[in-house]
């Protein structure tokens, strides 16, 4: 499991898609937990970086997956020289320090993991330590954010319609060309036009009907290509490098993917 607690010292680049700024501002201030839905790489991890730098409290991020347990995000007693020790999770310390907790791709984590959300998620706003027989209320500045990818996960691993009611969701999506093209130059610091030509690329792909690709490309694919490129890779290299191998192994998916980098992105030094 990987998690970080940070403070962020520099506010971190967020450029408004939507609503989601004032959604996410009014849900915290309400102390309702929020749920991010949408694809990977368009967003919703940076945009939580930004809201909880505006909103003054440290982030808790989990990276969430299948072996992850109740005692990962809780705590557990480990030993410490002959002793046994008391160890919070980051969840647990998220509740008492007032942070906001980013649980990133819950539905990767098990069905039992996610029931020590619910009193959380609720008005009780309580997290049970049942090791230690106990609960803890959480600070008031406590905050919890889930975020999971509605086009990979099967009906199994569905979050429980009980959790979800709890939650207040916001709808992520790329954003459209034209901020998709300003965020591209400002993460990477290429030129407007190498920026709009990965961003008619990604379009396209985005476009297409196939069951080959798990993903289509991201926005976080498309700023990955913008960087080689800086780097004094020819574009095209640098698109079949960051675009089509990552998003897929299938040969002639492969081949398809190539296709559009070399009708989209001109780079005759290629
Ligand atoms: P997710 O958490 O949805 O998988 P990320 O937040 O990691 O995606 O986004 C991937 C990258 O795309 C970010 O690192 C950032 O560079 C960029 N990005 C996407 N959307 C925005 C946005 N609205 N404002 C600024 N950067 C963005």
């Amino acid at each position: 499991m990987s998690t970080t607690l940070e403070r962020e010292t520099a506010r971190p680049y967020y450029e408004p898609v939507g609503d989601e700024v004032a959604t996410f501002t009014a849900a915290y201030r309400q102390r309702m937990p929020i749920l991010l839905k949408g694809p990977t790489g368009c967003g919703k991890t940076r945009f939580v970086e930004a809201m909880a730098h505006q909103l003054g409290r440290p982030l808790v991020t989990v990276s969430c997956h299948d072996d992850l347990t109740a005692a990962d995000l809780v705590g557990r007693y480990l030993l410490r020289g002959g002793e046994t020790e008391w160890v919070d999770g980051p969840l647990t310390r998220a509740v008492r320090t007032g942070a906001i907790c980013y649980l990133d791709e819950v539905v990767e984590a098990r069905q039992d993991t996610t029931v020590v959300l619910h009193p959380l998620a609720d008005h009780r706003r309580r997290l049970p330590l049942e090791r230690l027989g106990t609960d803890i209320v959480a600070d008031p500045r406590f905050g919890l954010v889930v975020s999971y990818n509605p086009g990979y996960q099967s009906v199994l691993k569905d979050l429980k319609d009980s959790t979800r009611q709890r939650m207040v969701a916001i709808t992520f999506d790329y954003p459209d060309p034209e901020l998709e093209q300003s965020i591209i130059v400002a993460e990477s610091g290429v030129g407007a036009e190498t920026a709009s030509e990965l961003v008619r690329l990604g379009h396209a792909i985005r476009r297409l009907e196939t069951g080959t690709l798990r993903e289509v490309a991201s926005t976080r694919v498309l700023i990955s290509t913008a960087r080689l490129i800086t780097e004094g890779l020819p574009a095209r290299a640098a698109a079949r490098a960051a675009v089509a191998g990552p998003l897929t192994d299938d040969p002639v998916a492969a081949r398809g993917l190539c296709e559009l980098i070399e009708a989209y992105v001109s780079s005759p030094q290629s």
